[in-house]
């Protein structure tokens, strides 16, 4: 049984707690998720338990891959029954930030000394003012794409929702440090992503995939399934058949 999970919201505490474990010499697993749990993602953690020393699960629903036509808010949560299940696992950090976008308040707080355009297109060098202010209205604006796998299958649908993936994995990447991560192949397509991510920008993580969890009517795990009526889970696990 796990004891002391340590609940982490803040990145530059998250990115301490990786060095200074690292410093004394522990691995690093990280499985993110978007939260509301289920045994598709503690299976992700008994997979990272044969590989490293220490897990880090990441609970963030990741604004960044919703489009504006998908509720990003009506996205099941139940952090506490997280934390409870987490407890009982071998699990040492929850990393729970609470928004991985916005930096507004960092920029208007930072002095930008990088030599930068201007509206009018010169560059402003010296102070960098006028970009501030521009970012302050713009808020995030750099993507992590992987150019041709987003595009297939999923991607049709959902054109902004692999470049939200492997921006924020990118983020977590940079914020947890970790050694290893796994990601589930039920999601295949993002798995791939990632991986190729990983491979063309060298990252220093080892991406390992995990098989597919599903309920005894063979539908795949999954946080959303809660939305299914009888109806149309029938309907789905019909589908399966053929
Ligand atoms: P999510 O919270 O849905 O973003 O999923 C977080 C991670 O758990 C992803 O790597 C998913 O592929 C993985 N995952 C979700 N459901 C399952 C499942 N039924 N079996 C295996 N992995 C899963």
């Amino acid at each position: 049984m796990a004891t002391g999970l340590e609940i982490i919201t803040d990145k530059d505490q998250m990115r301490k707690w990786s060095r200074s474990m690292r410093a004394q010499g522990k691995t690093i697993g990280l499985v993110p998720t978007m939260g509301y749990l289920h045994e598709g993602h503690i299976s992700l953690i008994k997979v990272a338990q044969k590989h490293t020393n220490l897990i880090v699960v990441s609970i963030y629903v990741n604004p960044g891959q919703f489009s504006p036509s998908e509720d990003l808010s009506t996205y099941p949560s139940d952090f506490q029954g997280d934390i409870d299940k987490l407890k009982v696992l071998p699990v040492d950090v929850v990393f729970h930030p609470y928004n991985l976008y916005d930096y507004r308040d960092i920029e208007s707080e930072s002095k930008c000394n990088d030599p930068i355009r201007d509206s009018s297109g010169s560059e402003s060098g010296d102070t960098g003012v006028v970009s501030c202010v521009e970012d302050k209205k713009l808020g995030h604006e750099t993507w992590v794409r992987v150019e041709r796998l987003e595009k297939g299958m999923c991607g049709k649908s959902r054109p902004v929702f692999f470049r939200g993936v492997a921006t924020v994995v990118t983020k977590l990447f940079n914020i947890v440090e970790p050694d290893i991560a796994v990601f589930g192949k039920k999601d295949y397509q993002q798995w791939r992503i990632i991986r190729r991510m990983v491979r063309d920008l060298d990252f220093a993580v080892h991406v390992i995939g995990s098989e597919i969890v599903r309920d005894p009517d063979g539908l795949a795990l999954s946080s959303r399934n809660v939305r299914l009526s009888p109806k149309e889970r029938e309907k789905v696990c019909l589908l399966l058949l053929v």
